[in-house]
């Protein structure tokens, strides 16, 4: 056991508490610390996802308890993964965080996959240490800073810097620098207020802290993925049915966010010959796709994480263009006519017009009609099947010697050619007999 650990500031990531302890207590060599602390010769991402936390807990002194689950929660990144990952996933990875050794977390969190990579120092905002310094007399890292992406203070509204503490250390031991050593003061760069591309960083930047700072904030990736296609069939970038309009979605896409920029996200959407990484989210929910990514999807969607994951994710209803229903049959012999008898409407691609349409069949009657999404709330439709209803109805008046073909055109709801055409189709007798009121027999061929 050890006789004193830091206590740990808001925000402040656990390497940064243990690199303060190493400054404190003037340890030359930080192997000393990973086995003390850690039990282990190599930590080497303790930044984002330290692992076998259990131990190093073991190891503090009483009156620094602190659960395992809190500490991974306030002074970790795992935060900014666990809404995209499967749970099953999240409770591996937390697992590892808790007491793992060997495995690595990033591997088990699917992150090899990601092609978003840690910036290549730890980062901090210059006001942020500041005061820092003035509240607790000494700046420390937080965990915002360093993810890609949050390349502006939110609450500062200037530029994250880099600090002379590099992430990557090429031989595989952990090197702890506290932040009073890393941290060089910097003059605080202001955003522009007219620059769109700095607007979009602050969005951003707001969007991971709120996640950074959710405790218990889960979707999972395949009912994100549900989630999206619904949004992306409402703005018109799929078929009713789900199938990608690519071009016309990577096209909105780059309009609201310029190569250049997705470029210094290390989110650009054409790698090579590969499927545009914003198709994989979309289309396969396998393996993780970098938060960032789905990040910058959810504000391309225009809305905030917090609107996101708050309401839209958890109100997600199926997609309904034309309402809860039931609906009415428009069948003029159908019993049920009056009484929305259609509970179901199917939706398919109209590729006559190049949009969805809702098809509408009575269960009573078996008639059927076509609406298009865009007429949802007019009376426009078309007649997909009469139904055998209808027909038999038809057949009936057709074969009644005393109706007439205006009498049918009225019961029938249908014009006389409509009506003829349909009756040659049902092998009824053309011309047809009839007898007139007056009781003489006329033949009726027109
Ligand atoms: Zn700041
Ligand atoms: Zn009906």
């Amino acid at each position: 056991m050890i006789a004193y650990f830091p206590e740990l500031y808001p925000d402040e990531l656990l390497y940064s508490g243990v690199a303060r302890l190493c400054n404190r207590l003037g340890f030359s060599h930080h192997r000393f610390v990973l086995k003390d602390l850690f039990r282990a010769t190599n930590v080497s991402a303790l930044i984002d996802l330290p692992r076998n936390i259990d131990q190093l807990l073991s190891e503090l002194p009483t009156q620094n308890s602190m659960a395992c689950d809190e500490l991974i929660d306030n002074h970790t990144l795992l935060p900014f993964y666990s809404p995209f990952v499967t749970s099953k996933r999240l409770q591996e990875v937390r697992m590892l965080m808790k007491r793992g050794c060997q495995s690595p977390v990033q591997m088990t969190l699917g992150l090899t996959r990601s092609q978003v990579q840690s910036p290549d120092s730890l980062r901090f905002c210059p006001s942020c240490q500041e005061e820092d310094v003035e509240k607790f007399r000494e700046p420390y890292w937080h965990r915002g800073p360093q993810i890609r992406g949050f390349e502006i203070c939110p609450k500062h509204q200037v530029f994250i810097e880099d600090s002379s503490v590099e992430r990557l250390i090429r031989e595989k031991t952990s090197v702890f620098r506290c932040a009073s050593v890393g941290q060089k003061r910097k003059l605080a760069r202001g955003i522009s207020l007219t620059n769109p591309e700095h607007h979009t960083l602050v969005r951003l930047a707001v969007n991971i802290e709120w996640i950074v700072n959710q405790k218990t904030l889960f979707v999972g990736a395949r009912p994100l993925q549900k989630i999206y296609l619904n949004l992306l069939k409402e703005r018109g970038f799929t078929t009713c049915n789900g199938r990608l309009y690519l071009e016309r979605l990577l096209a909105a896409f780059y309009q609201k966010f310029p190569d250049r920029l997705l470029r210094r996200l290390h989110c650009q959407l054409r790698v090579r010959q590969e499927t545009p990484w914003l198709i994989r989210l979309i289309r396969t929910p396998k393996g993780l796709q970098a938060p960032l990514r789905h990040l910058l999807f959810i504000d391309f969607l225009g809305y905030t994480a917090e609107e996101f994951f708050t309401c839209v994710a958890k109100t997600n209803v199926p997609y309904r263009p034309f309402g809860e229903g039931p609906w009415q049959c428009f069948n003029p012999v159908c019993s049920k006519r009056f009484s929305r008898p259609i509970k179901r409407v199917t939706i398919r691609h109209c590729f006559q017009h190049k949009e969805g349409a809702g098809i509408f069949s009575c269960p009573n009657c078996g008639f059927a009609y076509r609406k298009l999404i865009s007429e949802a709330l007019t009376n426009r439709r078309w007649t997909v099947d009469l139904g055998p209803m209808w027909r038999q109805a038809l057949k009936d008046l057709w074969n009644n010697p005393y109706r007439t073909i205006r009498e049918m055109k009225e019961i029938l709801e249908a014009d006389a050619l409509t009506v003829k055409r349909h009756a040659i189709r049902l092998g009824c007798n053309y011309p047809r007999h009839s007898h007139s009121k007056s009781g003489t027999q006329i033949s009726t061929s027109k």
